[in-house]
């Protein structure tokens, strides 16, 4: 078994941690260690190691750097009740970073090695878990070609990192209902394309759009199909459900994953509580006439997207260049908050996990 060399950092002083703790944000404040494994043709995986958070130092001809393989996962480790910590069905990362792997023609990591490599930073790095309400650790495991050559290939060598970050509040606003923007100049992803993983090349392509979307006054985009431009696919890193009341039953109605959709976690854990709860559920096409004319006419109960990051956040308007609509008076529905509180309720250990997802370690 690989076994990681343990090269400790200098801590940061307690003081210090507070201070960033007080309000991380996403994304910017990056604990004291990184954890770093090697892959080589010739070799396997090999050289794991726990290190000081910091530079990497590489060629400027790195494959990555020119032709973007690289792949990525995101996952969060929660502070517990008991002053343990958890992680939320890691497993299903692991799982996922090696179909992403095999999309862009890069070397399968061991589950196993995965797991382990995940846990030997939280673990090091214990004292970045958060422990405010809302706050946790997002953990970003990535893979990126190595190789210093400008030849289109796949790279005989790379590196699969992990490093950790603390994760206030997603959106600015909080818990409030967004404001999508439905994107009909750019598409995120196309049939027989990368949009089923989670590769780089996905969220440059993604970006313009995003600006768009904000430069409309709205929080986040949502994609359309990319052949007709009529079905709803998913937002820039959520998935997307569609409330509607089945003679006093909710019903949810999601996009299935029809090869440019990525296979959120957070969607299946959403697909399963929900029938969990009583609630029905429906994957199939949804087109964005529907959702107008639904919410429009009242039909439409409720709209939320979900996610790693903002866990499940309330979609109250939709605006398109032809204007806009709103959902239910834009105020949060009742299935979304109940299904929030369920899948927040097991990632921090305050109610039963009656599907077995929360890994915990004292
Ligand atoms: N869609 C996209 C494009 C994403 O980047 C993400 C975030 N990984 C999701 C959906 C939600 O996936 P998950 O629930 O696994 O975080």
């Amino acid at each position: 078994m690989l076994e990681f060399d343990i090269v400790p950092a200098p801590r940061r002083s307690a003081e210090e941690r507070a201070a960033l703790l007080g309000d991380p944000g996403f994304g910017r404040v990056f604990t004291d260690h990184m954890v770093t494994i090697r892959y080589a043709d010739t070799k396997g995986w090999y050289d794991a190691r726990l290190v000081p958070f910091g530079p990497l130092s590489l060629s400027p001809a790195t494959a990555a750097l020119h032709y973007g393989q690289e792949i990525f996962e995101g996952l969060k480790a929660y502070a517990m009740p008991d002053g343990g910590v958890a992680l939320f069905r890691p497993e299903a990362n692991a799982r996922r970073l090696n179909a992403t792997a095999v999309r862009l023609a890069m070397p399968e990591l061991p589950e196993e090695l995965f797991l382990r490599a995940v846990w030997t930073l939280v673990d090091a790095d214990r004292d970045w878990v958060p422990t405010r309400p809302g706050q946790s650790l997002y953990l970003r495991p990535f893979m990126i070609a190595t190789d210093p050559f400008l030849g289109v290939r796949p790279s005989s060598e790379y590196l699969f990192a992990v490093i950790a970050s603390p994760a206030g509040s997603y959106f600015a606003g909080g818990a409030k209902p967004v404001t999508v923007w439905v994107s009909e100049d750019y598409s995120r992803a196309a049939p027989g394309g990368t949009g089923a993983v989670k590769t780089a090349a996905n969220y440059a392509a993604s970006l313009l759009a995003q600006a768009q979307a904000q430069e409309a006054g709205c929080d986040q985009v949502v994609f359309l199909d990319a052949v007709e431009k009529r079905w709803i696919e998913e937002s820039g890193s959520m998935n997307l459900f569609f409330v509607y009341d089945d003679g006093g039953v909710p019903l949810l109605v999601t996009p299935p994953l029809n090869g440019s959709i990525l296979p959120g976690v957070t969607r299946d854990s959403v697909l399963r509580l929900a029938e969990h709860l009583g609630y029905g559920v429906a994957e199939r096409p949804y087109s964005q006439a529907e959702w107008r004319a639904d919410a429009e006419s009242g039909k439409l109960r409720e709209t939320f997207a979900c996610g790693t990051g903002v866990v499940i956040t309330s979609i109250g308007t939709a605006r398109t260049k032809d204007g806009e609509f709103t959902i239910a008076g834009a105020t949060e529905g009742p299935v979304t908050s109940t299904i929030r509180d369920a899948i927040v309720g097991i990632q921090r250990g305050l109610a039963e996990d009656p599907f077995g997802w929360s890994r915990r370690r004292p």
